[in-house]
């Protein structure tokens, strides 16, 4: 029998796996110590590297039998210059360079732009960014295939550093030809998320769906200004959200992104999605064996905010302390989780019920499971959306969600608090949920003789969406 994990938190951790992350040991001990999903980034590595992490996750989840999520991150048209002859440049502040559509290696006067969409929405004195935001650059020339730009700050650019235009919208899709290629291999490798970056419009999130066609749930990165405005259109197509703060962070001033936060964690939970804060959470521990007080209030205010999970990028992908920085997110999230304030903040916030019988009974069994102090939540469902309708509203106590669809299972490791247990096929006039729910909690390390959990099942069972029974039972 494997141990069961059981996490002493709610918040999900989703951990990005890299060269410091690498081998199936690792892999292992970061589930271990509290990753719950992992992200596997195309925009490194080939595809036969990328299905060996994912064939490795496979083996650790049915060696620990647990549901593992694996997230499949596409680059998106993330925009970036040339190279340079020598690998990399100086310029001081106040100097020119040429961007233009030549692909020859550049200099100290000229670089590549390989993205000619861009050199039609360029406006004249304009403001871009190299390299997440440390070189600043003004427009002063703009040619048909070409423009020139003035140093402002930060002066050193090498060789295919990122380039952001700030509250620009750029008329370039959101997949790309290697994303549509690289969505295709992420589906055969089998993901349970496709990550979608730099969205920006409704109808990017619709062609991901389309081509996904329903064999992995679609989170969309939100890290455009223009995805912002479009936050409920965006959301209403997607399946869950990334906060990427990263390129967020550079196209919108610094200002801003604590309220952005705010805001897109609350409306996504509100919607029944789950939602993911991500990037910089514990950024010195790339070096450092302790984060800065700071990083530790920014992992604890996305877990104040009600995220459902929380992430790691460069910490556990190349950093000298990967397990170390999930021990310390695991440790930060439960202990915010802990706090009186907490609790107070997630009521404050707590979705109303909508007209829907589903959701009618499982707000009940929310509240009931509150006042008669219960153990577990216990919801039986075929989909997965019973799960979903209890992680919005934030219990204190896990919920043990009972699926037959280890798909459903997997995806649900991003949700807040949702334990997830795969079970065999249950049909028709089940006789013994109760009894059965019992022993699986009594497994799982769940509730104890004596105690008390609350049910939510649907009657026939194995149709989606006819939960209709709340029950109240004790552990036998
Ligand atoms: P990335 O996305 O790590 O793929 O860039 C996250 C972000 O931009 O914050
Ligand atoms: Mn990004």
């Amino acid at each position: 029998m494997p141990t069961p994990f059981k996490r002493a938190r709610q918040t999900k951790i989703l951990a990005t796996l890299g060269p410091a992350s690498n081998t199936k040991d690792r892999i292992r001990e970061l589930f271990e110590i509290g990753a719950d999903l992992f992200r596997l980034n195309f925009s490194h590595g080939t595809h036969e590297d990328i299905a060996a992490l994912a064939s490795a996750i496979r083996e650790i989840e049915s060696e620990a039998d647990r549901p593992i999520g694996i997230v499949g991150d596409l680059q998106g048209p993330k925009l970036r210059i040339g190279t340079f002859k020598n690998g990399s440049i100086e310029l001081d502040r106040g100097a020119m360079i040429r961007f233009d559509s030549d692909p020859a290696p550049g200099d100290e006067t000229r670089v590549h732009m390989p993205h000619s969409e861009i050199f039609g929405v360029l406006e004249k004195n304009g403001l871009f960014f190299i390299d997440d935001g440390k070189t600043r650059c003004r427009i002063r020339e703009i040619g048909k295939n070409y423009f020139v730009a003035e140093i402002r700050a930060g002066g050193k650019l090498s060789d295919k550093k990122g380039f952001n235009v700030p509250e620009t919208f750029l008329p370039i899709p959101a997949l790309t030809e290697k994303d549509k290629n690289d969505l295709k291999a992420a589906l055969e490798i089998g993901v349970d998320w496709i990550a979608q970056s730099f969205v920006q419009i409704p109808d990017d999130v619709a062609e991901a769906k389309k081509l996904i066609g329903g064999r992995a749930a679609l989170m969309v990165k939100l890290e455009k200004p223009a995805a912002i405005q479009n936050l409920e259109a965006i959301v209403d197509l997607a399946d869950g959200v990334m906060l990427a703060r990263g390129d967020l962070g550079v196209e919108i001033p610094p200002e801003d992104v604590p309220s952005v936060q705010k805001r897109v964690v609350r409306y996504v939970r509100d919607q029944g999605k789950p939602v993911v804060v991500a990037t910089q959470m514990l950024e010195s521990m790339i070096t450092s064996s302790r984060p800065t007080r700071a990083e530790a209030s920014d992992v604890a205010t996305a877990v104040y905010d009600g995220a459902d999970a929380v992430m790691l990028s460069a910490e556990t992908a190349v950093g000298q302390h990967p397990l170390r920085s999930v021990e310390m997110m695991d440790r930060i999230c439960a202990r915010t989780e802990s706090d009186e304030i907490y609790k107070t903040m997630m009521e404050e916030a707590r979705p109303d019920a909508v007209d829907d019988p589903s959701d009618a009974i499982t707000t009940a069994a929310f509240y009931v499971a509150h006042d008669i102090d219960a153990a577990c939540i216990v919801t039986y469902t075929t989909s997965g959306s019973t799960a979903l309708r209890m992680a919005r509203q934030r219990p204190d106590m896990p919920i043990l969600c009972l699926s037959s669809q280890i798909n459903v299972a997997r995806k649900l490791a991003l949700s807040y608090g949702v334990h997830a247990v795969c079970t065999p096929e249950i049909q028709g006039e089940f006789s013994g949920p109760v009894p059965y729910a019992c022993k699986i909690l009594r497994e799982e390390g769940l509730a104890e003789k004596g105690q008390r959990f609350v049910m939510t099942a649907g009657v026939p069972f194995g149709v989606a969406g006819t939960t209709n029974i709340l029950r109240i039972a004790e552990m036998e």
